[in-house]
């Protein structure tokens, strides 16, 4: 039996997706063998890569003057890639809005001057901090957001006006859940575990111009011009999880592109949200503007009820909705492979659990 799983990632996968790849597992379009066997030098291992490619470009709207690669190493390899890769004046700009965008922030210290410009820490990264163009370091090589707070629950509602300062951002969980307009960034990155395929591939968009010169202290593998070079194939990709969300971003495409999905996912966050504004037992501490549309944070009156629920839950198929470890209380993850009916059944279930208790 399938479950409904809310885990923030490795998440849930688009059942047609699945079904598509095993019945793709012996055999894939009649080589004979499947994607993991395949050589990435093969022809067929060349179409899966730059079709997936195209597929990127066309449902994001990614113009010729950025280039896209697939590369490894999570998201959190990129934290560090990024300042080794955009290297002008050894300064940056962070907002720390949770978790990632602090680790973020650790890891550039290594090798540029880094400053925080604005954080939503004083209230437990309950809200997106306002960016006021006067904080922004003039000559900064760029600023980074994480522009959906997966251990929180927040988000950005639009990307940050910063003038000719390219902006970096994290999304890898919100990646092609919603509509962002690309020509307003400099680097978008994206794990995709999250919204797009298994662990293993990490998606860069980058403004071709902010590639071309990288600190000569860039190791080669995290050097975006390498990848670049040599479209996403220097050396083995991860070929597996590279082929997986092109057939995911194939089944985004036939239902109707992001701004399809958006539209869904919006349903499902509004259902959720509303449900628990309304009722006196939940609470979600978020401010209405900032909340997530993929990840919603909750807690019920104590931490004994968060435990029970979370158990509970599980024995009725509503599986990982604990929260995380260092917020507690329950999370849902909400990504564009859960359906409505998953957040109905766990609206069901919520409502249940309170009557009972
Ligand atoms: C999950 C996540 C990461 C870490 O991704 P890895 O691929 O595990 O390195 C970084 N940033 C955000 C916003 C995430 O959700």
């Amino acid at each position: 039996m399938r479950v409904y799983n809310f885990s923030a990632g490795p998440s849930m996968l688009p059942l047609p997706v699945l079904e598509k790849v095993q019945k793709a597992l012996l055999n894939y379009d009649n080589t004979g063998m499947s994607v993991m066997e395949m050589s990435h030098r093969s022809k067929p291992y060349e179409a899966i890569n730059a079709k997936a490619e195209d597929l990127l470009r066309e449902l994001m709207g990614i113009s010729s003057q950025y280039a896209v690669i697939f590369v490894q190493g999570g998201a959190s390899t990129q934290f560090e890639a990024i300042p080794l890769n955009i290297s002008k004046s050894k300064k940056a700009d962070y907002v720390v809005t949770g978790i990632f965008s602090e680790k973020a922030y650790k890891e550039v210290q290594k090798f540029t001057s880094a400053k925080v410009i604005a954080s939503s820490k004083d209230k437990n990264f309950s809200y997106i901090p306002k960016i006021e163009k006067s904080v922004i370091t003039p000559d900064a090589d760029y600023m980074h957001i994480c522009y959906n707070n997966t251990i929180v629950g927040t988000r950005f509602r639009s990307p940050v006006d910063t003038g000719d300062i390219p902006l970096v951002a994290d999304m890898s969980s919100m990646i092609l859940s919603e509509e962002v307009d690309v020509s307003k960034f400099g680097v978008i990155y994206a794990g995709a575990q999250k919204n797009l395929a298994p662990a293993g591939v990490t998606i860069v968009i980058v403004k071709r111009e902010l590639a071309e010169n990288p600190s000569p202290q860039c190791p080669t593998m995290l050097k975006w011009k390498t990848q670049i070079e040599q479209n996403s194939l220097y050396n083995t990709p991860p070929a597996f999880s590279t082929y997986v969300a092109m057939e995911v971003m194939q089944w985004l495409k036939e239902l109707g592109g992001v701004k399809a999905i958006q539209k869904i996912n919006e349903e499902k966050a509004n259902m959720l949200y509303d449900f628990i504004d309304n009722s006196k037992f939940y609470n979600n501490g978020v401010e209405k503007e900032f909340r997530s549309l993929m990840n919603v944070p909750f807690v019920s009156p104590s931490a004994d009820l968060d435990d029970t629920f979370v158990k509970e839950a599980g024995k009725n198929g509503l599986l990982t909705l604990k929260g995380h470890r260092l917020v507690g209380g329950m999370r849902a993850s909400i990504y564009n492979a859960m359906p409505v009916d998953g957040v109905k059944s766990l609206i069901e279930f919520m409502k249940k659990f309170e009557n009972d208790n």
